[in-house]
């Protein structure tokens, strides 16, 4: 567990490693035994969560405040204000962050504890937004993996696009109508990456 009063923590993976999962816990209890002031944030154009909140797939939820997907130096600015009172500073989805997401973390990590959680690549398999850079970053990693949902014995680093069960083999292939598009934690040698 990570418990420097300064820096920062990465917990990354494929979908469906339960990252979002372990930010809440450590949020949880960074609060509840050290007694931290808390705050988690969220981009807003994340929908699958709701609104204002984070939540796992395994049902553990936290009040979240929204900042735009697109950061910028105002919004740096705010979120720096924002987190003056606060000691915790989480962030879930953080590879739909865009512009200087980077640069937020810099402000942060030197005076706060951040802890992120965010996906490692996309589903053509390469790395997702500004993950990689965030992850150069980080004092510690915790790289979380499912098991593969294919051979079912491999640990799974990829997620697999799926139309009704199948590989999209196309990048950016719309999902027809009527069609099932769904996600799934593959490992290396059974993930079907698109291609041009
Ligand atoms: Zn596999």
């Amino acid at each position: 567990m990570f418990i420097e009063e300064v820096g920062l923590k990465v917990i990354t993976g494929p979908m469906f490693s339960e990252k979002s999962g372990e930010l809440i816990h450590s949020l949880n209890i960074a609060e509840a035994y050290e007694g931290k002031k808390v705050i988690v944030f969220k981009p807003d154009s994340e929908t699958r969560d709701g609104k204002c909140r984070v939540i796992s797939r395994t049902g553990l939820v936290r009040p979240a405040v929204e900042l735009p997907e697109m950061i910028t130096d105002e919004v740096i600015e705010r979120t720096i204000k924002l987190c003056e009172d606060y000691d915790v500073i989480g962030f879930d989805e953080t590879q739909f962050f865009k512009g200087k997401i980077v640069e937020l973390m810099q402000a942060l990590i030197f005076t706060k504890r951040v802890i992120v959680s965010g996906l490692n690549m996309d589903y053509e398999g390469i790395p997702f937004g500004k993950m990689g850079d965030i992850i150069a970053l980080a004092d510690e990693i915790e790289h979380r993996y499912p098991v593969c949902a294919c051979c079912k014995k491999r640990r799974a680093n990829f997620s697999q696009r799926l139309s009704n069960g199948k590989p999209v083999t196309v990048k950016g292939q719309t999902i027809q109508q009527g069609d099932k598009e769904s996600y799934e934690p593959r490992c290396r040698v059974c993930f079907v990456p698109p291609t041009e």
